[in-house]
């Protein structure tokens, strides 16, 4: 294996309590000088958070360790997108999107914008700001509508939780247009992780713990998939076509997998 892509939410930590052992298999990792990059959905809080949270489970990376989807965009919108920008994404996170002040839509404009982005808002989100992301993007500009993270949902403090996924997806429905998404499953999500630690595909193996967004979408990109009972995991996950390489009681164990 040249490079390993691991997912963070449910496969490092779960509710901010590190996963047991995740700080050794990372220490390992690196003794091994094993490239490895966290490949996250997340897009509520920015790198620099994800950063000092790990480094407060004793797991020492830098932000171009993490790849989100708000990284992605800001490569996209920095090549296509120089006019002013809709942001459906907490404050928190807009940093890692390197704009401008002045290229931002003010948040109560429903037109002119150039571009729509939709990350996860969680609790923010209500029927007012869903239908001014569908009014912008029915608005005559025709905005670019970038989807960051079509997971579909997530374990917070023990129940599973909506995630930016099924919002994009509404307003895919609503106005009839597909988002250009960004982030997992999307394959050059995945194929930019492994361009990143320079891993040829298939010599890279992705670590997760979601059937759908982890390992199918890790699978069409051509790479090895192991998959972790932490986090969302479920039994019927087992159920489903899709079939992992491995599957990991948690993450601790992935040095053992490595000698099988
Ligand atoms: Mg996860």
């Amino acid at each position: 294996m040249q490079g390993v892509l691991i997912d963070l939410d449910g496969v490092i930590y779960e509710n901010g309590q590190m996963i047991p052992g995740a700080d050794k298999v990372i220490r390992w990792l690196q003794a091994q000088h094993l490239p490895f990059l966290f490949l996250t959905n997340t897009t509520s809080v920015c790198r620099q958070a994800l950063v000092a949270r790990l480094a407060g489970m004793g797991i020492i990376v830098t932000e171009q360790q993490i790849l989100t989807p708000i990284v992605a965009a800001a490569r996209w919108i920095e090549r296509f997108c120089p006019g002013p920008v809709a942001l459906f994404l907490p404050q928190a996170s807009q940093v890692d999107l390197r704009l401008e002040p002045g290229q931002i839509l003010a948040p109560d404009c429903i037109e002119d914008a150039a571009c729509v982005v939709v990350g996860d808002l969680a609790e923010a989100w209500d029927f007012s700001v869903m239908n001014r992301a569908f009014r912008l993007l029915m608005s005559d500009a025709q905005p670019a509508f970038l989807g960051l993270g079509m997971s579909r949902y997530w374990r917070n403090e023990g129940a599973l939780q909506l995630d930016a996924g099924p919002f994009i997806q509404a307003l895919e429905y609503a106005t009839g247009r597909d988002a250009w998404q960004l982030g997992k499953p999307v394959d050059d999500f995945f194929l930019a992780g492994a361009r990143m630690l320079g891993s040829e595909p298939g010599q890279t193996l992705m670590v997760g713990d979601d059937m759908f967004s982890d390992i199918q979408g890790a699978q069409q990109a051509g790479m090895q998939t192991l998959l972790v009972r932490t986090g969302k995991f479920r039994m019927l996950d087992m159920e489903r076509s899709t079939r992992p390489d491995g599957v990991l009681d948690s993450i601790a164990e992935l040095p053992q997998w490595f000698t099988l």
